[in-house]
């Protein structure tokens, strides 16, 4: 009994139909069946006009994948089976010489991929039923249309034919019959168009166009297999850090066509505006065009809130009736998914179908948008806002915008549409390889393109924005940029681009590859030169989410900050301390470098004092300014930290420098640099180990602190300091350093008389792996631990965090590692060590105060680690701490 269960379990099914005959999927099995084929089945179930066909699940192509290319044991028995039900639900024969079953072959994966992998239309098409087709719709040029454009994306897609061999021979046509646009072309040139396609295909493929359907069918799955692989999808994987899926499913779907006349078209549409979020519906579409047409920039397609004005000659309604099912359509979907919807249609004769719905991508502010609004409409619950609004996307909504005084001054080269918004500005790029190679060597770069393609994203991701002369709303550059939350205006017609002469043309003015350009994602206007930006406002829907999140989070939010005015904008941005104010960059300003370098080269202790006594104003200094911006909440100091090379002069004139103000000759200087050099500087003599070797440091920074302290108690700020010891391995260095510490803040109170409480915290940075496993014993001397993961993970992992470039690229597209682990925490490995760290601190130390100070601080996923192993709070960098806020909260309720 067990074993044939067994055998009949949903694993072994390869193939899985939709149709009114019966529906095998639904929404829940994205995974199996890719998000398109789980909601074509969705969407069947609940009664929308969907095409029938089937989906071949994702496990398949996972088989296919590790046999090293050979379809999966009986899967095309499977699959002739189906299109028996297929063919038996349309009414319709495959391979059928008068009237055939067409079918569609689509990718689509678990997490959706634009542009990724074609598509194919058309299927089931040959020479003897193209004209079967022609006969039975009485539409020869329809019927040809068809078969042309299955040639072109079989010979593309399957046999790898450069779709450009088949534009030159359209280009030939259309010259020939004296037209411009595919739509023109009469169908005598249709009819020649198909000979010449299967001559390009021929002369390319060394054989013929494939006549026998199932043969066409087999190719084109096996295609979509393949494609899984290919370059292009492993870096779209790579960028959007996509790991972890088994495949893309295959849809076979039957045709339906919006190429048979002014009748009929095709559009692609969101429920709601995905740009600004506004609740308007918000889409395209395109009279007499099938599949691509809408996207891929050929005519310019037309708002579908104009559709009510589209008349056909044989039905002058057609227009208003459509609009309003799709109306309907609309609403029933949002209701359905609960979310913003991103759909495709096709209108056949004037009847409306569905080819694919899924949640829509949306910028970071369409997302706060929708989520407030959806929860004024009661579609969702205040929760499910909150879980919803991607944490890392709310940085477009801190981003910068340009200054409106600035843009006034200065009226626009021309505008273009506002595509996805943010205002960005850099020297313009031509191709995508220019734009990686240009902004790695560390140039701001606009991508100007005529319109871009998978291929390119590599490039658009490395550009501050990305400007195209041609294409749409949804438009390739679109919706990758507003997925990305990038900056594009795309359509800007006014541009001539000339890509090999590297220059562009503006309504008579010339810009090259040298000139700067400044481009408005949310106006659509491109401006010369780089335009001055302002600061966001943070209110409205922003701050309810923020409320929101700051109901349900446990974790507390901190920054990392070391000046008062980073201070000032984290408190705004919400932080609620400090949690690492790091003091070595206060050592750079001015004339304190030479200070510091006196002390690194005295020889004696007198000389070292006598330059740190020069230092310690500055520090004391710097440190009012930032209890007073942070007023009543904590600030963690950390001591000095790195090693002392870095503050050394190696430069003729800073050697002299120091050597005249320490007395003695530059070649002694010299001579003490060369001694003070290490060969692994990060591994020596650093943080803690100085104090150790020089306790005059700590005791100047300590005595900064205390005076600082003290000096704002007096004009009634309440500055809450915690002195935090890097560096520390064992307990014995933290019980000398904690010793010195508190004697040092003692003897301050002495010395100014100062009567009052100052509870200064004194704890350590835990970022050696020996402190972590040692946590019991650190947390006897600790009053609180910050986990530094940016050391832990390099010395956990033993990879340096400045060469790790060298190779860590190649480790993740290899999947050797699933992410950068300086990015996101490694929860597996460091986690391991921060939760026994945890454990072991509160045993020895109930009161103990545990938080993590890494640039993973910022990071949702690692956010949520931080809350599970029970820190008490987060801290990360200023722009990131309304992301941390939510983060947080979607870490609680995920709980
Ligand atoms: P992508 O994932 O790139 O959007 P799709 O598989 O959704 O690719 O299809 C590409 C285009 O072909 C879309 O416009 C889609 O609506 C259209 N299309 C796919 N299948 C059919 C079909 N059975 N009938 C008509 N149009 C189809
Ligand atoms: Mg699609
Ligand atoms: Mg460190």
């Amino acid at each position: 009994m067990a074993k044939k269960k067994r055998a009949a379990s949903s694993s072994s099914k390869m193939v899985y139909y939709f149709g009114k005959t019966r529906t095998d999927g639904d929404t829940s099995m994205k995974q199996l069946l890719g998000g398109k084929g789980a909601n074509l089945a969705d969407m069947t179930s609940i009664g929308l006009p969907v095409p029938a066909g089937f989906t071949i699940t994702t496990e398949c192509c996972d088989q296919y994948s590790k046999a090293k290319g050979k379809m999966p044991k009986g899967l095309m028995e499977d699959v002739a089976k189906v299109v028996k039900t297929l063919e038996k639900e349309t009414g319709k024969q495959f391979g059928d010489s008068k009237d055939p079953l067409l079918v569609s072959v689509r990718s689509g994966a678990a997490v959706s991929m634009p542009g990724m992998m074609n598509t194919i239309l058309n299927l089931g098409l040959n020479d003897e039923s193209v004209v079967g087709l022609s006969n039975k719709t009485g539409n020869e040029r329809f019927a040809y249309d068809a078969y042309r454009r299955l040639i072109n994306m079989y010979g593309d897609v399957v046999m790898e034919v450069g779709h450009e061999y088949f534009e030159e021979a359209f280009d030939k046509i259309k010259k020939k019959y004296g037209v411009a646009l595919d739509t023109d072309v009469p169908t005598q040139g249709l009819v020649e168009l198909v000979d010449a396609y299967k001559r390009v295909y021929k002369k390319h493929t060394k054989q013929d166009f494939p006549q026998d359907p199932m043969h066409q069918l087999e190719l084109a799955i096996e295609a979509v297999f393949k494609s899984w692989d290919s370059d292009k999808a492993i870096s779209y994987r790579r960028i959007e850090g996509i790991t972890g899926l088994k495949g893309t499913a295959v849809n076979v779907q039957s045709m339906v066509f919006g190429n048979m006349g002014d009748d009929s078209g095709t559009g692609v549409a969101f429920t709601r505006n995905p740009s600004t979020g506004e609740n308007k519906f918000y889409g395209e579409f395109l009279v007499n065009a099938q599949g691509e047409d809408v996207v891929a920039g050929i005519r310019t397609p037309q708002p579908v809130k104009d559709m009510p004005k589209w008349k056909a000659p044989n039905d002058k309604t057609i227009g208003k009736k459509v609009h309003a099912e799709l109306m309907a359509i609309k609403d029933k979907l949002e209701k359905h998914y609960k979310d913003v919807q991103d759909i495709e249609f096709t209108i056949e004769q004037g009847k409306l179908y569905m080819l694919q719905t899924r949640n829509g991508k949306r910028t970071g502010p369409a997302a706060v948008r929708i989520a407030c609004e959806m929860v004024k409409e009661k579609l969702i619950t205040e929760k499910t806002a909150v879980m919803r609004i991607p944490a890392g996307d709310l940085t477009q909504l801190l981003l910068p915008s340009f200054d409106p005084a600035a843009k006034k001054k200065q009226s626009p080269l021309c505008v273009g549409l506002p595509a996805s918004p943010g205002a960005a500005f850099g020297k313009l790029a031509f191709t995508a390889n220019e734009a990686v190679e240009r902004s790695h060597a560390g140039e701001q770069v606009l991508l100007v393109r005529k319109e871009t393609s998978p291929e390119d994203v590599d490039g658009m991701h490395s550009a501050a924005g990305i400007l195209t002369s041609t294409g749409g709303m949804t438009s390739h550059a679109a919706v990758v940029a507003r997925g990305w939350g990038k900056c594009c205006v795309a359509g800007a017609g006014a541009i001539e681009i000339n890509e090999k002469g590297r220059k562009i043309t503006v309504n008579g003015k010339t810009y090259t590859h040298k000139d700067v350009l400044s481009i408005d994602g949310s106006t659509g206007e491109v401006f010369a030169g780089q335009m001055a930006t302002v600061e966001p406002k943070l209110g409205g829907d922003f701050a309810t989410v923020m409320k929101w999140a700051d109901k349900h989070r446990r974790l507390g939010i901190r920054t990392n900050a070391d000046s008062p005015a980073d201070s000032k904008r984290a408190r705004e941005f919400g932080a609620e301390g400090i949690g690492l104010c790091r003091t070595e960059h206060m050592f750079f300003e001015g004339d304190r470098i030479l200070a510091m370098r006196e002390m690194i080269l005295a020889d004696n202790l007198e000389a070292r004092e006598k330059a740190l006594t020069k230092l310690l104003p500055y520090q004391r200094k710097d440190f009012e300014g930032i209890f007073k911006a942070m007023n009543g909440l904590p600030v963690t100091v950390r001591l000095l930290d790195p090693p002392l090379h870095e503050f050394l002069p190696h430069d003729k004139k800073g050697q002299a420098d120091v050597a005249r103000s320490l007395a003695i000759k530059p070649a002694e200087v010299e001579r003490r640099v060369a001694q003070l050099h290490e060969a692994n500087p990060m591994l020596g003599h650093r943080g803690c180990r100085l104090s150790i070797t020089y306790p005059e440091i700590l005791t100047m920074q300590v005595t900064a602190i205390t005076e600082a302290v003290i000096n704002c108690k007096k004009k009634k700020i309440d500055a809450q300091a915690e002195v935090m010891i890097p560096l520390v391995g064992t307990v014995q260095e933290l019980a000398i350093l904690r010793q010195l510490a508190q004697e040092t803040i003692d003897n301050v109170v002495a010395a100014k008389k100062y009567g009052g409480k100052l509870d200064i915290l004194i704890g350590t940075m835990i970022e050696i792996p020996r402190a972590a496993l040692t946590a019991d014993e650190v947390a006897t001397e600790a009053d609180f631990f910050s986990f530094g993961t940016n050391d832990l993970t390099q010395m956990t992992f033993g990879y340096s965090r400045d060469d790790v470039n060298t190779f860590l690229p190649d480790y993740i597209g290899q999947e050797v590692l699933e992410k950068d682990p300086f990015q996101s925490l490694d929860t597996s490995g460091v986690g391991q060590l921060v939760a026994m760290a945890v454990e072991k601190g509160r045993r020895t130390n109930a009161k103990i105060k545990l938080g993590i100070c890494g640039e993973h601080g910022g990071d949702p996923a690692s956010i949520n680690f931080c809350h599970k192993v029970g820190l008490d709070y987060v801290s990360c960098s200023p722009f990131r701490v309304p992301i941390a806020r939510l983060a947080a909260a979607q870490a609680a309720l995920a709980d």
